[in-house]
């Protein structure tokens, strides 16, 4: 018997959008299935310039023309020196990255799906999978209603938590304890340059991004059990921010503490040990989630799920190198990644007594030895 759909897509964000995009325009029918209805706020905004190519092979640059984002052409940091520095995108390939509204963005790429012929299944959540001889019964929870759907392939999208993944059984494996505490405050004119704002402190890192109508978001990176408990306390939270030098130097004159809300994330290195399988893959953040230091979880999340969408096209069609070849991209783009974490860490020494610090001075130990082996069939990310 026919399934109800040939792919569903567990989770609605930047991965599971990109893979029903790329499905879509190899004339295969996705269904994306997402629990959240679209939220006010979702943290992480900074786009970096090299994502240039992938957002128009994906066809989705024209989304960040919109002047809900702001362009950013630099970095300003305080970083392994207490002398303040400053890098500028303006001698790269690509001149300028950006600053998005993240929640825009986001209702943005939904719009662009449907358009696209994507079917959206909104207030519902996978709760339960079951493989079957030819695909999957899933199970599916929504307004206190529970039904059932048929799949001839399945997609676990849902972020860190890796629902799909857990629900087979399947690890993840956690490579810090990397958690972000931020909070989107309104600033009283502009915050020039548009640069992204970079200061290590003593017990992690602060960053903060301007974006449009004059909001700034700013976070705090720690390790869960080196935070200040006070620090998810508004006031606590911006007279910390005020101490430090340029993330402070921002904040000045407003430190007014209605409306800021704290929000905390789960933000370390980690990776599910198996990322695809018989009829199933894993592809963003619920296969390989990065540190926010590296700029680099929507566009990996964008660019897997381009990868993601193809392999599945030709694992359907018989290929039965498709998924190992996918996942052999997206493992070699995490092994980069770790070379970039390790360099940028290593960089800061000032302080040696320092835990957090000390746990990043090595490199994160490298056991992937799961990867597999990286074929030809794509071009490399
Ligand atoms: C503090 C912080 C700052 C960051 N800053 C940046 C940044 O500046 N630049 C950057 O590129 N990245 C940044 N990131 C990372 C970036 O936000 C993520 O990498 C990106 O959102 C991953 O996209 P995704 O689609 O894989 O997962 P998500 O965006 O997490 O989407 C997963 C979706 O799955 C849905 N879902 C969950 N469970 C289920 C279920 N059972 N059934 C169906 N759906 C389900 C969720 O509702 C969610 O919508 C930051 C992250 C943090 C924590």
């Amino acid at each position: 018997m026919k399934n109800d759909i040939s792919v569903l897509i567990a989770g609605g964000g930047p991965a599971g959008i990109a893979t029903a995009l790329s499905l879509v325009n190899r004339g295969i029918a996705c269904m994306i299935v997402e629990p959240e209805m679209p939220a006010d706020y979702k943290v992480g905004e900074t786009i970096p310039p090299n994502a240039k190519p992938m957002l128009i092979r994906s066809g989705i640059d024209q989304l960040l023309a919109d002047p809900a984002h702001l362009p950013c052409y630099g970095n300003s940091f305080i970083w392994g020196s207490d002398i303040p520095a400053e890098t500028h995108f303006f001698t790269q390939t690509y001149q300028q990255g950006w600053h998005i509204d993240r929640t825009f963005f986001e209702r943005q790429l939904r719009r662009h799906a449907l358009s696209k012929g994507v079917a959206w299944l909104q207030g519902e959540r996978v709760i339960h999978c079951e493989k079957q001889e030819n695909g999957w019964e899933v199970s599916l929870q929504g307004d206190g209603n529970s039904r059932s759907i048929t799949c001839d392939f399945l997609v676990d999208a849902t972020g860190r938590s890796c629902r799909i993944a857990r629900l087979l059984g399947l690890q993840r494996t956690r490579l810090d304890a990397l958690t972000g505490i931020s909070a989107m405050m309104t600033t009283e004119k502009n915050i020039q340059p548009y640069h992204t704002y970079i200061e290590a402190t003593v017990n992690g890192w602060w960053y903060a991004a301007p974006l449009s109508d004059k909001k700034l978001s700013v976070a705090f990176m720690t390790d869960a059990d080196l935070m200040d408990k006070q620090m998810q306390q508004p006031g606590y939270f911006l007279e910390n921010a005020a101490e430090t030098s340029l993330i402070g130097s921002l904040l000045e004159g407003r430190l007014q503490t209605e409306n800021i809300q704290i929000n905390l994330h789960p933000a370390s290195t980690s990776l599910l040990r198996q990322r695809f399988g018989d009829s199933w893959l894993a592809v963003g953040d619920a296969a390989y989630a990065f540190d926010p230091l590296s700029s680099y979880g929507i566009v990996s999340a964008l660019e897997g799920g381009y990868y993601a969408g193809h392999a599945i096209a030709d694992a359907l069609s018989g290929e039965s190198d498709a998924l190992p070849a996918y996942d052999g991209i997206i493992s070699q783009a995490f092994h980069i990644y770790l070379k970039m974490h390790a360099q940028q860490y290593q960089l800061e020494r000032r302080w040696e007594a320092s835990g957090f610090w000390q746990r990043r001075q090595q490199p994160f130990v490298d056991d992937l030895k799961t990867v597999a082996p990286f074929s030809q069939r794509f071009p490399t990310i």
